[in-house]
């Protein structure tokens, strides 16, 4: 009697790994998938909080590529974990503060330690030779498989076919025949394999499901580190750095300034954990003060509340700041001019 191995899947929710996993159900494997949740995802954050993203598609990619597939779907947090791979990355940086190939390795290996652990015979991924500039490269990719533990138990069905063979193939679990040789940073191959098989639907590929790429994210998240003299984050703060504007007058402290109602609906469940403004006489932005603000910056920080709400053209606008402690005070102020504020505080 033939035994029904087990892949577990890397999905991310994009195409590469959809098509990868449906080529193993092709053959007979019995695949789950898995995703892990770093706090960096961009899906499902952002497009829920801000107005303007209110009509974009609120779906986890993930759980909808594994209902699309038929698979069952592990989703794992790895926040914890995870912040060793963004502040300490053995291989350094992509353009922006992405850890790519640590962050490729760890996943790797967190699939490793998963699939021995339920007894599953091997790992796949959606990895194309020659797709990203650091993860995804000929010399690259034996890294991963090397330094994630999991060395010939992984297998690239999209691309196989120009690696070395794996365990699988060579135990005739899968055939190398049947797998694929993608290579370079065209789409249009995937695209002309999701159509043979019947996917009209999927996510839009490559560069948009993570904040590390994105440089402003990297760069607010640069700034924190700086203004902490140490490279240390929680959820919250890696949070707070997709919501609002940020402005930094001082080292000492920053502003976040909603944009929207969304956003100030989100900030406002954080407010009691920060020294918080909002202007009192005309509609305006929930301010959240991060770092230590001193009395002398209050005025400051009161003026920039003003500048951002409905009256930043008036004479005179009312500002409530609320202390940690919930004492609160009203100050009168004058909104600073936009081009007062200088372009630097901008993150
Ligand atoms: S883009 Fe983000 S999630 Fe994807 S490999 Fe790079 S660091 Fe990891």
């Amino acid at each position: 009697m033939s035994v029904t191995r087990k892949a577990v899947a890397l999905v991310s929710g994009g195409l590469d790994s959809m098509l990868a996993v449906q080529l193993m159900l092709d053959q007979g494997i019995h695949v789950e998938g898995i995703n892990f949740f770093t706090g960096f995802c961009v899906e499902g954050h952002t497009h829920a909080i801000r107005n303007q993203d209110r009509k974009k598609e609120k779906r986890n990619n993930a759980l909808w590529v594994a209902e699309q597939l038929g698979i069952k779907l592990h989703i794992i947090d790895v926040i914890e974990e995870y912040k060793d791979v963004v502040i300490n990355p053995k291989h350094g940086y992509g353009a922006n503060l992405n850890p790519c190939l640590d962050c490729k390795g760890f996943m790797v290996k967190k699939a490793h330690e998963w699939m021995q652990h339920n007894n599953f015979d091997f790992i796949i991924t959606g990895e194309v030779i020659g797709q990203r500039p650091k993860s995804q490269r000929r010399d690259t990719m034996p890294v991963i498989a090397r330094e994630s533990g999991a060395n010939d138990l992984l297998l690239r069905p999209l691309c196989a076919k120009r690696l070395p063979e794996t365990l699988p193939e060579r135990e005739g679990w899968v055939d190398r025949n049947k797998l694929l040789d993608f290579t370079g940073r065209s789409r249009k191959p995937q695209m002309a394999l999701a159509r043979e098989m019947g996917f009209a639907d999927y996510a839009q590929p490559a560069g948009g499901c993570c904040f590390l790429t994105d440089a402003q994210y990297s760069h607010k998240l640069g700034d924190l580190w700086a203004a902490r003299g140490e490279r240390r984050y929680d959820f919250d703060d890696i949070m707070l750095l997709k919501v609002g504007r940020h402005l930094r007058p001082a080292p000492h402290f920053k502003l976040i300034v909603a944009r929207d109602d969304g956003e100030n609906n989100f900030l406002h469940g954080y407010r009691k954990r920060f020294v918080h403004l909002h202007a009192t006489s005309h509609h305006g932005p929930l301010v959240l003060i991060d770092g230590e603000i001193r009395d002398e910056d209050l005025q400051l920080a009161a003026e920039l509340t003003a500048r951002f709400g409905q009256g930043k053209r008036a004479e005179q606008v009312e500002v409530e700041i609320v202390q940690l402690t919930g004492d609160s005070q009203i100050r009168t102020v004058k909104p600073i001019d936009g081009d007062a504020i200088p372009k630097e505080w901008y993150l």
